[in-house]
């Protein structure tokens, strides 16, 4: 069977979480671990699955470490560590660069049309130069701007600094998506929606778990979705786990799908193979 890019971590202990000592051994740890080559990115392929046959039409990138010593450690513990100590922008740097090689190596087996979707913290945006920084990986990897897309919190729109807005501004001119990630799970108030150039809902799978069964996730997707189209905004959905949540989301009429029903996130090879099977013909 296909070897799980995201499996449980082998040394890493939940109780280790809260430990001070750990937090600060990790961010010791994590300040050395892009030079040293232990992050890398994965792909969790996202399907558009009007039929049968699903088709893989994007993927998004999550990153991964792992330690010689810790083991894996997962992005739930780094990406936190990393957010508070300020490496998150080098780390952000780096998955967006290896993402857009990933992905230009997937555009010369044919596949060009696919999309990459690559999730991008608060403070890489309050650093500036978020907007060169993509186009300068854009160039290097040959991807093109249409085919980039960024995954964002609503907390940081909530911001809507005058800077983040003409950085938003700039990259929604390069082409490049904006998606709102874990949408519906952050701040009640929608009037961002129409400030900044977004392409994209991603509903959170919190909601997506409770279908079919629970009435008020269903009314939540049914208004999230009502909401993309009135907007112009796509939608996806995150967590699709079970056969039932796919059938409540395209009779709720959800085009794009992302979750373990379909694919775990997957080493770039195995990324490449599947697409092969999936995609031909
Ligand atoms: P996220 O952006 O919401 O990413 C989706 C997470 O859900 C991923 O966890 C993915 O492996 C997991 N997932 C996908 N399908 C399913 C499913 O069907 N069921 C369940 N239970 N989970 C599913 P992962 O890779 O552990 O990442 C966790 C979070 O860490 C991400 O949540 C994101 O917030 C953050 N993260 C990961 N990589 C990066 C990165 O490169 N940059 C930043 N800023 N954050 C990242
Ligand atoms: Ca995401
Ligand atoms: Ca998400
Ligand atoms: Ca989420």
């Amino acid at each position: 069977s296909r070897r799980r890019a995201d499996r449980r971590p082998v040394v890493y202990d939940p109780a280790m979480g809260t430990d001070v000592a750990y937090q600060v051994r990790l961010q010791h740890e994590l300040r050395r671990a892009v030079e040293r080559g232990q992050l890398r990115v994965v792909l969790q392929p996202i399907y558009d699955s009007r039929g049968p046959a699903a088709r893989i039409i994007g993927m998004e990138a999550l990153a991964r470490w792992t330690h010689p010593e810790l083991g894996v450690v997962p992005p739930q513990q780094f990406i936190p560590v990393a957010e508070e100590s300020g490496l998150i922008c080098e780390i952000g740097s780096f998955v967006l660069k290896e993402a857009c090689r990933l992905k230009a190596a997937v555009d010369a087996a044919g596949h060009e049309e696919l999309f990459l979707s690559v999730n991008v913290s608060r403070d890489q945006f309050r650093a500036g130069g978020l907007p060169e920084e993509v186009a300068a990986a854009l160039e290097a990897s040959g991807v093109a701007g249409d085919r980039l897309e960024l995954e964002i919190t609503e907390s940081l729109l909530m911001e809507h600094t005058a800077e983040g807005e003409q950085q938003l501004a700039r990259l929604g001119r390069m082409g490049v998506g904006l998606v709102v990630d874990d949408f519906g799970t952050g701040y009640s108030s929608l009037a961002y929606l129409q400030r900044f150039p977004l392409t994209k809902l991603k509903i959170d799978r919190s909601f997506v778990s409770g279908l079919p069964q629970d009435r008020g996730a269903n009314e939540i997707v049914r208004t999230i979705l009502a909401l993309a189209g009135s907007l112009g905004l796509k939608a996806v959905a995150e967590g699709v786990e079970t056969a039932e949540q796919h059938d409540a989301l395209q009779q709720l009429g959800c085009r794009q799908y992302q979750g373990y029903l379909f694919s775990h996130p997957l080493e770039a090879g195995e990324f490449k193979s599947l697409l092969v099977r999936r995609n031909q013909g």
